[in-house]
């Protein structure tokens, strides 16, 4: 799996329709103090599902929409695709190229695509879980992780782990396992209920 290309409009300060290609090997992005190389991994992240405006340096999740510059207006909608490359089927879908989109305008209104597809937020988590691309991934470094990871509880240190070993996923899913039996039960002992009542 490869991430390839990235393609952002009105996201931040990229307020044109800009694509950043990435080869085989290591990339580095350079440029002058506010140029925006930390607003291009906060685009990645934000494809992925962040959704807290803080982790993406905003107070609400709109400051991501290009707010406007002296010589350009603002833009009302942010849009970003993640292109990855999943030849060697990494992500458990048959296609060899995987695009995720996230579109969000002013009126807060948020949508999700895979593949052009509109899905759910939870479709693109579960999707990347555990591929090592995660939002919380340790694909992402952001400035001030490495020092938060030393200063974490062991247990948020722990979830690092789990990621990075893949149990994670199976661990959400018996979270939402267990969440459904609890609700069952609550169900079963209301039937109990009523028919203690007629009998
Ligand atoms: P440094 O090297 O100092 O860390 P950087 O290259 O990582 O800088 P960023 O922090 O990614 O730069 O970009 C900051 C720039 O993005 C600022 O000029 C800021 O005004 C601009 N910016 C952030 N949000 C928006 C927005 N919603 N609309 C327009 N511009 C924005």
């Amino acid at each position: 799996m490869q991430l390839d290309k990235i393609e952002m409009s009105g996201f931040k300060s990229f307020a044109d329709k800009t694509v950043i290609e990435f080869d085989k090997g290591v990339t580095a992005v350079v440029g002058p103090n506010g140029s925006g190389k930390s607003n291009l991994s906060e685009a990645i992240k934000w494809v992925l599902g962040e959704q807290s405006a803080k982790s993406l340096r905003g107070k609400k999740m709109d400051d991501i929409i290009f707010a406007g510059s002296q010589t350009r207006k603002s833009q009302n909608i942010a849009e970003v695709s993640l292109y990855i490359n999943n030849e060697d089927k990494t992500l458990a879908v048959p296609h060899a190229e995987v695009v995720l989109t996230r579109r969000l305008n002013r009126k807060g209104e948020s949508n999700f695509y895979i593949n052009r597809e509109a899905c759910r937020l939870k479709d693109i988590t579960n999707l990347m879980m555990d591929s090592g691309l995660g939002k919380d991934s340790f694909a992402l470094i952001s400035q001030g992780k490495v020092e938060k990871i030393f200063n974490d509880k062991p247990e948020d240190r722990r979830s690092i782990i789990e990621e990075a070993a893949g149990v994670l996923k199976y661990k959400d899913r018996k979270q939402q396992a267990q969440k459904k039996l609890s609700q069952t039960q609550d169900h079963l002992n209301r039937v109990e209920d009523i028919l203690h009542e007629i009998y």
